[in-house]
Parts: C-alpha cells; structure tokens; sequence
C-alpha cells in the first residue's frame, strides 16, 4: 500500500554515468526537480552543455528538453548537492577490484562521506550502485560519522536493472521497483521520489509493482537477478558447446525450449557470451561475498557460468583456424598472415560501452595469434580505442572487410544483420564468416559463396 503525505522531493543523483545520468534525466523528465552530481568535471559540463557523454537512444533529446526547462541542472560541489535534494541517491561506480573478485567500494565511500560531511538538513541516501550484500548497513555507519548527528539522515536501497539501449524505457516504465527500508519515513520519501513513475504508468493503464523490503533482500535482489541472467546465457552456451559435438543446432533447441513458458526464449541465445559493465563483475562479486559469508558452496556453480562464457571466446578463435585452414599448436592457432574482420566491439548493439566486451576480447585473440584484425563498431570506436589500443579500427564496416580473409560478426548490431553479404563478399579477399550472434540469415549467406559458421550449429 502506498504511504501518502510526502511531498514531492528534490532529487539528486551522485554519479552521472550510464546509470546516475540517464536517472537525472530521465526523473526530471518526470517533473522532478533533479541535480546531477559527478566528480569528473568534464563530464559534467558536457552534461551541463547539453550531451550525453555516452550512447542511449533518445537520452540527448530529455536532457535539452530538461536543461531548457530548468529542471535539471548539474555540479560538481559537494556542498550544492547536499544543500539542494531531499534524497540523494548513490549512482558511482563499483568495478571489480585489481583481485579480481569481490567489488570496489571506494567511490561509494568516497560519494557517502563527500556528501555527508555538507549535509544540513534531514534527508534520504539511497544506494542504487549494484554492490555486496551488506554495504547499506555499512552506509549507515559511514553516515554516522561523517553526518552531524542531530539530522537523523536515513539510509535506503533500491537497486536498478536498466538496460543500456533500453535506459530511457527501462527508468521511465519499469517492470518493477525494489526498496529496502528501515523507517515508514524513508518508505514515504521513496515512493515520493518514484511517484512520478506509477502516475506515468496509471496514465497508460499499467502498474508497476513496487517491492518494499529490508536493505539485505534489497541488496540481494540485483545481484540474484544478474546471476540467474548470467546463467541462463551460460546454460545455453553449455547446450552449444554439446550441440558442436553432437551435431545438433543450438538456435532450434533454444527455440524448442523456449516456447515452454517456464523457460522462456528471452536471454535464450547462444554466442560469444555475456560481457559488459555489469554480469561478470557482478557474479564473481556475488561470489566472494557469498564466500566472505560462508555461502560460498551455493555460489559454487557460478564460477562455471563464468568459464563457460569465457570458453565462447577461445571458440571463436579456434573456429577461425579451421576456416582459415590452420593447425592449432600447443600455444593455440597460428594465424599471421591472415586478415580478419570484427564487427562489433561493444558488449551488445544500441551501446557504446565496451567494457568487458566479447567482442573485443575475440579480436585481442585473434591478433594475439598473429592475424591482422580489423575493427568496426557503429558507436563504440572512440571507447573500443581507449581500452584497446593495440588494435587496427577501420571507420566503416567495407572498410573492415575489404580484404579480410575472415569477417567475425560479434555485436549483433542491426547494421551488420541487416547487410548485403553479395556486396560484401565483392569486397573481402574470402568469403568466410564466423556468426559469433547467431543474428545472420545463414541461407542468405551461404547462397552468396560465403562459407558460414555460427556458435553451436553444424
Ligand atoms: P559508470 O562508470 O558509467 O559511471 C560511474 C560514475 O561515477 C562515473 O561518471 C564516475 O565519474 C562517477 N564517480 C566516481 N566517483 C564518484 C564520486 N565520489 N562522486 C560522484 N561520482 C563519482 O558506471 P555505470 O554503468 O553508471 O554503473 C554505476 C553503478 O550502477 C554500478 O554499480 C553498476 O554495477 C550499476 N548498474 C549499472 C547498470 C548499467 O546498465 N550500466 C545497470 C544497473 C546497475
């Protein structure tokens, strides 16, 4: 049951990356008055200036409409941001620690105490960061010491499970919203602070169902739905691996089980695997936590979802010597002498985040066997650069393959599902391609003289 009697609250969220940005906007859009707060000063004034400093379809278009309205604004001073909202919510970074495991906290840390030092009057903090079970509580302690006492500041989360591609869709119309609560206060601030969306969704005869719990399950609720993605990916990626040998056709099988409700088609497709900003990180987090927990046997098999998505990668490679006639040696393939087309080089199309991609990790592979590899992404060049700057990056997907041995499509980008493998095939020196996405129409292909492999189809 909604509470009623708070007000509509000030808003501001710290952290104006894929997640923090595209809430400020998306919530001034909604009516809100929103502050967006971030320590990297360029990327506030780009924000500031009126761009998205990443890809999100229709992002660009709410931010001017929003700056323009004065609604939304942006700073870097801690002091204006703890001055300006009733509820702040905790949007930075939390990457994979230089261990490899668990998660990093410190530009958590860094964004609680920044703020709590400046703040004035009661207000709510709301984590939305994915992060380790038990960082609210931790929160909560942060905030006592570096919040005067007197102000009763209160701690809340509420984890997020937008799509980057999908953001605006996603934070405007949300299939669910999870919070976890200590107070009847921080409930009431919190629906407050999402009113916007369930009027939205009442306008359109919808209802999102709003979820209130304590900060453990809250917490919980990102990282099991994240591992049971990461799973289902891996599972049919299992299949594949199974189907390679047996001679069978993974697409057909995702297909036929899919249609059973309980297993569903979506998340259902075999490939080069998961990547991106979140499920890696997320799963071997959630599992030194677990660990940490003495869980960590029931998080066992998450450690196989794991290789198993990485053994996709190395499958690539391998499929690429067989097409291209080479024996594989003791320290793999050996490809020099080749020249290889990637399509792809963000974690999935409608991005420009390259972060942990598939893609990109494939084409480190196949350079590292000694092939010339040519990149294209429609949006991700300027950050696939700026991770991997050993790579050759061609600006267009012709000039990709124009005299590639091999093409590997490995982002399932409408561009490249949509293109003319008659055209193609004039410009590249063999016609041989690996459907790292299944996304292909293989007939179309193979009747152009393209000679085709997909991952886990004979
Ligand atoms: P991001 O790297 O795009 O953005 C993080 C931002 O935090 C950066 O702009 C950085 O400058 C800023 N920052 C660092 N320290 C700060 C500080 N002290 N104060 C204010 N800002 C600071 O990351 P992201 O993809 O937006 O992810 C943020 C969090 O949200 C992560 O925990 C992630 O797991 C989670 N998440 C992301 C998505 C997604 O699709 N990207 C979806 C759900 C949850």
């Amino acid at each position: 049951t909604p509470p009623s009697g708070a007000a509509r609250p000030r808003l501001a969220f710290l952290g104006t990356g894929y997640l923090g940005a595209t809430y400020a906007i998306c919530f001034a859009e909604l009516g809100y008055e929103v502050l967006g707060f971030d320590v990297d000063e360029a990327k506030i004034a780009k924000l500031a200036g009126g761009a998205v400093p990443f890809h999100e379809p229709g992002l660009d278009e709410l931010l001017r409409r929003n700056l323009a309205a004065g609604r939304l604004r942006f700073t870097t001073d801690y002091k204006e941001t703890a001055h300006f909202a009733d509820v702040h919510f905790i949007c930075v970074g939390t990457p994979q620690r230089a261990d490899g495991m668990g998660a990093d906290l410190s530009y958590v840390e860094a964004a609680v105490t920044g703020l709590a030092q400046h703040l004035t009057r009661k207000a709510l903090i709301v984590g939305k960061s994915t992060v380790p079970v038990g960082t609210a509580e931790w929160i909560e302690q942060l905030v006592g010491k570096h919040a005067p006492a007197d102000l009763g500041i209160e701690v809340a989360w509420s984890p997020e499970f937008l799509q980057e591609g999908f953001a605006v869709e996603d934070v405007l119309r949300p299939n669910r919203i999870v919070i976890g609560v200590k107070s009847d206060w921080a409930n009431a601030m919190l629906y407050a602070s999402h009113k916007g969306v369930f009027d939205l969704a009442a306008t359109e005869d919808r209802e999102v169902p709003l979820v209130v719990t304590d900060f453990a399950t809250a917490e919980l609720v990102k990282v099991a739905a994240n591992a049971f993605l990461a799973t289902k990916i891996s599972f049919i990626n299992a299949m594949a691996e199974v189907c390679e040998v047996a001679g069978g056709d993974v697409t057909m099988l995702a297909r036929s089980i899919g249609y059973d409700p309980r297993i569903g088609n979506r998340f259902l497709q075999a490939g080069v695997g998961f990547g991106g900003g979140c499920l890696p990180k997320d799963i071997r987090a959630f599992q030194a936590r677990a660990q940490e927990l003495g869980a960590g046997e029931a998080l066992r098999f998450l450690h196989e979802v794991d290789l198993i998505n990485l053994r996709r990668r190395t499958r690539v490679l391998t499929l690429a010597a067989e097409l291209l006639g080479r024996r594989s040696g003791p320290a793999g393939p050996d490809l020099s002498g080749t020249r290889v087309a990637v399509l792809g080089a963000t974690f999935k199309p409608n991005s420009d985040d390259v972060r942990d991609a598939p893609s990109l990790a494939v084409a480190a592979l196949l350079a590292k066997a000694g092939a010339d590899v040519r990149v294209y992404d429609p949006e991700g060049m300027e950050n696939a650069r700026a991770a991997q700057p050993d790579l050759a990056y061609e600006p267009s997907m012709n000039d990709a393959v124009r005299g590639a041995d091999l093409v590997c499509v490995l982002t399932e980008w409408a561009d490249f599902r949509n293109a003319d493998p008659i055209a193609l095939g004039e410009l590249a020196a063999g016609r041989r391609v690996i459907d790292g996405r299944n996304c292909l129409d293989s007939a179309l292909w193979t009747h152009a003289g393209w000679e085709y492999r997909g991952m886990g189809r004979p």
